[in-house]
């Protein structure tokens, strides 16, 4: 069911107040900064009418209505830009695009998020209710609010992320890779490599060895890579080396294949029997599936932007989000927040022209997901 369409926000308003958001600066390593930005936005959620609430680690709860059974909005106040990035890439508009560090991944969603609860402030909240969480650490893994993202979204009627949509089309996100990492440290004997080489084990040329088996794991036609990313070793160049490591980032479509992988790194061995190996690390984000809920809310967000005049598409891609720990336990639909181009990059803006509708598509669907 969809009803009558929204009007769209006011984007002059939304330009202000994603401005004031990007002028806090919010490094995910400076908690105290990124609560900064969080401290704005209780206020505005307060002056909606949210209940309040401090999470442990560092996440701000808001709930509307009677948040028995919520539609749950996740977003993040951190960013990837240091402290002083404003200084060379200040908040500008330039045509329909608007630049600053964290414009589009993701003050711009959680400007978008703000400006759809005001359209529904209106007409009421829907039945069920509206939680939002705001954490600090998305950024870098969340491991600080994982916790209390996965326990709102095993209440939540559906979970929708507004983290920035992708590509030229401005597409939503209906399932992304998995994200692990694995480190490699080989040990062996050092030894004059002109005096006496037969008496060491190098560690480097077993390192070279394994990084190449590591990578040989990777499945590309099932969606798994292996990229080592990372390799030191060695000391002075006359010695045969006694420590070498490498570390290897992995992405994988489905949990099957993390299984795999792990199996596949814990059966490396040395071809020296004198060289040992340790193994750290594993799976960090599970792999967002396209689960029939996830395919549900996309369905009835095409409907939804239809409604509104334009027409939505749909990517998988390789990053993680919090989408990746909540899809598996309530229907997810991910890239929600302001559409834009270059997150992590000095090109990063949101485009004007675009995110009025995608915001009004944000309340749309906060009003009728299409899933119970
Ligand atoms: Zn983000």
């Amino acid at each position: 069911m969809t009803s009558a369409a929204l009007p769209l926000p006011d984007l002059p308003q939304m330009t202000r107040d994603v401005r004031a958001l990007i002028e806090i600066e919010s490094p995910s390593e400076d908690l105290a900064a990124v609560g900064r930005v969080q401290d704005r936005v209780e206020t505005w959620m307060h002056e909606l009418g949210a209940q309040t609430r401090r999470l442990p680690g560092q996440v701000r709860q808001f709930t509307f209505g009677e948040a028995s059974r919520p539609a749950l909005i996740l977003m993040h106040a951190d960013t990837v830009w240091p402290h002083g990035t404003l200084a060379s890439m200040p908040f500008r508009t330039e045509g329909e695009r608007l630049y600053g560090p964290g414009s589009y991944d993701m003050k711009g969603g959680i400007v978008s998020a703000l400006h759809a609860l005001r359209l529904l402030q209106a007409g009421g909240w829907p039945a069920g209710g509206i939680e939002v969480l705001l954490s600090a650490d998305e950024e870098t893994g969340s491991l600080l609010s994982r916790e209390a993202v996965e326990a709102a979204a095993r209440r939540a009627r559906c979970v929708l992320v507004v983290e920035p949509p992708v590509g030229e089309t401005h597409a939503l996100k209906t399932g992304r890779k998995g994200v692990g990492m694995y480190s490699v440290r080989v040990t062996g004997v050092a030894a004059h490599a002109g005096n006496l080489p037969e008496q060491g084990a190098s560690a480097i040329s077993e390192a070279a060895r394994l990084l190449l088996e590591a990578q040989a794991l990777a499945r590309p036609e099932r969606g798994t890579t292996v990229s080592v990313g990372r390799i030191m070793g060695g000391g002075a160049v006359n010695v045969i080396p006694a420590h070498a490591e490498f570390d290897a980032d992995l992405r994988v479509s489905v949990l099957e294949e993390a299984e795999r992988l792990r199996r596949g790194f814990e059966a490396l061995r040395p071809h020296d029997p004198r060289a040992r190996l340790t193994l750290s690390g594993g799976l960090n984000r599970p792999p967002f599936e396209r689960l029939a809920g996830t395919a549900a809310l996309y369905a009835q967000a095409q409907r939804h932007a239809h409604v509104l005049g334009f027409e939505v598409q749909e990517a998988f891609v390789g990053g993680g989000s919090d989408g990746n720990y909540t899809a598996p336990l309530s229907p997810t639909l991910d890239g929600l927040g302001a559409p834009g181009d270059g997150a992590h990059a000095a090109h990063e803006h949101i485009r004007l022209d675009r995110w009025p509708q995608h915001a009004a598509l944000l309340a749309a669907l906060l009003r009728d997901p299409g899933v119970e």
